[in-house]
């Protein structure tokens, strides 16, 4: 049996419990305004340490909560997509969160960075670029490459949160702020 199958019980549960009826009047604007990136963890799932519920905001996961070239396209996506079918708004508050003892530090280790460049192909600068050693420092970095980033909407807000995986608590390192300013 995979390890999916063991799930989709829980699915029939969540199906006929009636809560995907209770959506956001347009999909991809959430009940909390809220778009979430943080790290593919299974300790930093926001629907745990925030209480995220469903339609409450947009979670985009990838690893150490990094913001790539991907992210930046989906925000700006959603964003352009609420200047388009919803210009009355409301708008997204963005939070970028990285955590401490992120696994995107174990390439850190030179060996393992150049195994793993080897193995898929990445570029070995562009890896030890990732890893959120100290993530007070990438999340202020990421929070100022989507504040500079001209493809995003600059009726979008940003901030920055450092999660905390010995205490559960989320600290905020970088106040919202918005696109552009
Ligand atoms: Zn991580």
């Amino acid at each position: 049996m995979s390890n999916i199958a063991a799930l989709m019980e829980r699915n029939k549960a969540f199906a006929s419990s009636g809560a995907w009826r209770n959506t956001p009047r347009l999909p991809f604007l959430p009940f909390n305004g809220l778009y979430i990136i943080t790290c593919v963890d299974p300790r930093t799932d926001p629907a745990d340490f925030l209480g995220i519920q469903f339609g409450d905001a947009i979670v985009a996961r990838t690893l150490g909560g990094r913001v790539t070239p991907a992210v930046i396209r989906d925000l700006s996506y959603i964003g352009y997509l609420v200047e388009a079918k919803a210009p009355e708004g409301p708008y997204f508050e963005a939070a970028v969160i990285h955590h401490t003892d992120c696994g995107s530090r174990l390439l850190e280790d030179p060996e393992l960075r150049h195994g793993f460049a080897q193995r898929a192909g990445y570029d070995e600068g562009e890896l030890a670029a990732l890893p959120a050693t100290v993530p007070a420092e990438t999340v202020r970095a990421d929070v100022a490459r989507l504040l500079d980033a001209p493809q995003v909407s600059t009726r979008t807000t940003i901030s920055g949160h450092v999660y905390d995986t010995s205490t559960g608590l989320l600290q905020t390192v970088a106040e919202p702020a918005r696109v552009g300013s």
